[in-house]
């Protein structure tokens, strides 16, 4: 026969392991990039992109400059060369020159921006390489412990199994049918001990009559309201 008292140290073993199970679902929701991480690290890919394109339109930039620079030392050479005597030339050459150095302002001008630009991108590029590097080392440790944890779980787990094998064994068949359905129906507790005239699973008040054939322990006796087995201890 089957005693209340065996299908209540089963149900601690299963409500061990229903807590393990569920807390291994969580520590396995955990393991694996976090969003902090990835969107730190996106962070800095956005920034690097940043500098990157800076850099290019600078070297643009630079590169314009220059060529508007050749550009107006050549007229002035050839402006002030002394070999010019056409006056109407002298005009036109004069008239490029000051387009050319207006059009130097402008990008030069331009290249002062891109420059202090690039010092900002690089400050923004550095600052979140600092923070992906925080987080990353955190994110680690953390790794780490719920490594840990998920393998004393699932140990854990394995032995509650082990231990319910152990415990089912030579129990009687209806009985153990009744526990299932009564866990399925009442949030996994089948078992209610009874204190001081009460089922602790309901809290109602116990009739004598049920009190005294839990107490005899003859055949499993359910409460009246929420049909939990009862034990008295
Ligand atoms: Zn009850």
């Amino acid at each position: 026969m089957t005693t209340a008292a065996e299908l209540f140290a089963l149900q601690r073993t299963d409500l061990a392991f229903d807590s393990n199970v569920a807390r291994l679902a969580e520590v396995e929701a955990q393991l694996g990039e976090t969003e902090e991480l990835t969107s730190a690290r996106e962070r800095v890919d956005q920034c690097r992109e940043e500098v990157r394109e800076i850099q290019a339109r600078k070297k643009e930039l630079d590169f314009q400059a220059e060529e508007a620079r050749g550009k107006a030392a050549e007229i002035e050479g050839k402006l002030y060369g002394g070999t010019m005597k056409n006056p109407k030339e002298l005009e036109d050459f004069q008239a490029d020159l000051t387009s050319l150095r207006g059009q130097l302002g402008k990008r030069e001008d331009a290249l002062l921006e891109a420059m202090l630009e690039l010092e900002e991108g690089e400050v923004a590029l550095k600052e979140a390489e600092r923070a992906l590097a925080e987080i990353e080392t955190s994110w680690k440790a953390e790794q780490v412990v719920l490594g840990e944890t998920q393998a004393t779980l699932k140990q854990e787990i394995a032995e509650l199994e082990a231990k319910r094998l152990d415990q089912i064994e030579g129990m009687d068949r209806v009985a153990l049918s009744l526990y299932g359905i009564l866990r399925e129906r009442r949030q996994g507790t089948a078992v209610a001990v009874v204190e001081r005239g009460l089922c602790q699973g309901c809290r109602i008040t116990l009739p004598m009559s049920i009190l005294q054939q839990a107490r005899a322990g003859v055949g499993l006796v359910q409460c009246v309201s929420c049909e939990r087995i009862l034990l008295v201890n």
